[in-house]
């Protein structure tokens, strides 16, 4: 693919990102967390055909229909009410929620609306109990500059997340309701996008905007991205459901290379939905909606946002630029940096950094984010160390009280016993080091300058500082000859 002019072949992309927001249901309390227990209880639903309000009947929905199985959803009353089985009507919508959404709007610099309603819009398969899904426009016209590229953001939307398929038969259908209703944001780009490579950074550029607000989940689930795509002489097909940004170019790669195969040979190419395969080929899913799918919720108020709310938002630090900021500031490496800012031990590490002047920040980074990651791959163990006990050993290191040698064990330590012991590790102070050296040089005369520091060194590990101890004996053995 590599010699494919994309401006020739007419190619343009849309994505449409979706990410679960770090907060309850949008519109019941229900917590947002996923189980693997056992279910509390089971229902059996059919889902009959629904004619649009203008009378016709859509495709996508019979095609949907036309499958004849029926649901069985499984339900836990840890984390689903009876909104999730529609015997109850919603509550207020979830005001961390929106205000995550309204922070994104404002970032992509998009026009936020100050009247809007929540619309539901028809699901065509069993992944929602109502037959709808709760969606909610609160942002247009956005834009974000990508490498000089300006891309456009059409909407910015806020809607309640899908129920989990568990799994298929010939007859039934199994959805888990523990994902029902979770608070999800959903930014859809123009096909402004033009090439492979531009859509993955345009992916990974709105990942890390998302990301800095400290708002949305991440891991496996908690992100979906879908592909629209089109090429001269083609057909606009969606590409659904992309978990791993990486995957972005190769799926598109693929879907162009399907469509002009099928040119070649004369054949026509059908617009449609594709579900993405493990190889990263994609399988014919669905026929693409029809577009009278949304009517409004008549069991919620109107939303109002004022543009006194909206001024009030505050726009935090990019992680791009807190990144170039740590290198910069702090001098460190970009791997450093990226990796507090992963960890989320960024603000620590700045707060410590200024705080304890003794210790080069390399060493305090490295401390924060290098060292349990070492011990837990080296000893198979969760190294998870808090704050006080970062800060008690970072201050002890600081004083002179321990050696940096010492690091690893202190918190290898500490992870195995739950306590922290510093005493144990205290570096011995120079007077008696003289004196233990002067005994084992006595005990042992004759031995060359490399074996007394051996015993020494063996004798003391990470108490003494090496380069103390091996003046010491430089001294006496000096005079001795
Ligand atoms: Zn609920």
């Amino acid at each position: 693919m590599e010699n494919i002019d994309y401006k020739e072949l007419g190619l343009k992309i849309g994505l449409e990102i979706h990410r679960q927001i770090d907060t309850d249901k949008l519109f019941c309390r229900c917590r947002s967390t996923l189980t693997e227990d056992k279910p509390d209880f089971l229902i059996e639903r059919i889902l009959r055909p629904i004619i649009s309000e203008l009378g016709e009947k859509d495709i996508a929905a019979e095609y949907e229909l036309s499958k004849g199985k029926f649901a069985v959803y499984e339900g836990h009353y840890s984390n689903t009410c009876e909104l999730e089985i529609d015997e109850s009507p919603p509550l207020g919508i979830n005001k961390d929620a929106l205000n995550a959404v309204l922070q994104i709007s404002k970032m992509i610099n998009a026009h936020i609306l100050n009247v809007t309603e929540v619309m539901r819009k028809q699901v065509l398969d069993y992944s929602n109990t109502s037959g709808f899904q709760r969606t909610i426009l609160i942002g247009m016209d956005g834009s974000v500059i990508i490498n000089g590229d300006d891309i456009k953001i059409d909407t910015i939307i806020l809607e309640e997340d899908a129920a989990r398929k568990i799994d298929e038969t010939e007859n039934n259908v199994r959805y888990r309701l523990d994902r029902l209703g979770t608070s999800m944001i959903e930014i859809a780009t123009a096909p402004d996008i033009k090439t492979p490579e531009q859509a993955k950074e345009v992916a990974g550029f709105l990942g890390m905007i998302l990301k800095s607000t400290g708002k949305f989940k991440s891991g496996i689930g908690t992100i979906r991205q879908d592909i629209n795509l089109s090429i001269k002489n083609g057909a606009r097909i969606e590409l659904k459901g992309v978990q791993d940004l990486r995957h972005i170019p190769k799926i598109i790669e693929n879907e162009i290379e399907r469509q002009l195969s099928l040119m070649k040979q004369g054949k026509k190419i059908e617009p449609g939905v594709r579900k993405i395969n493990p190889d990263l080929t994609s399988t014919y899913l669905r026929p693409l909606p029809g577009a009278s799918r949304i009517y409004p919720e008549t069991d919620l108020p109107i939303i109002l946002i004022t543009n006194e709310q909206i001024d009030k938002i505050k726009i935090p630090e990019l992680i791009k630029d807190k990144s170039e900021r740590l290198e910069s500031e702090y001098s460190l490496s970009n791997e450093l940096a990226n990796a507090l800012i992963k960890e989320n031990k960024s603000d620590l590490f700045q707060d410590y950094a200024n705080k304890y002047k003794n210790l080069t920040h390399g060493l305090i980074a490295h401390i924060l984010v290098e060292i349990p990651k070492e011990i837990s791959a080296k000893f198979d163990i969760n190294a998870y160390v808090d704050d006080k006990t970062f800060e008690s050993i970072i201050e002890s290191l600081n004083s002179g009280k321990i050696s940096r040698n010492s690091i690893i064990d202190i918190i290898l330590d500490f992870v195995k016993n739950k306590k922290l012991d510093l005493e144990k590790y205290a570096v011995i102070d120079t007077k008696d080091l003289e004196k233990e050296i002067v005994s084992v040089i006595e005990q042992n005369k004759g031995l060359p300058f490399g074996a007394l520091m051996g015993i020494i060194m063996s004798k003391f590990k990470n108490k003494v500082d090496g380069k103390t101890a091996s003046e010491i004996i430089k001294k006496y053995k000096t005079n001795e000859i």
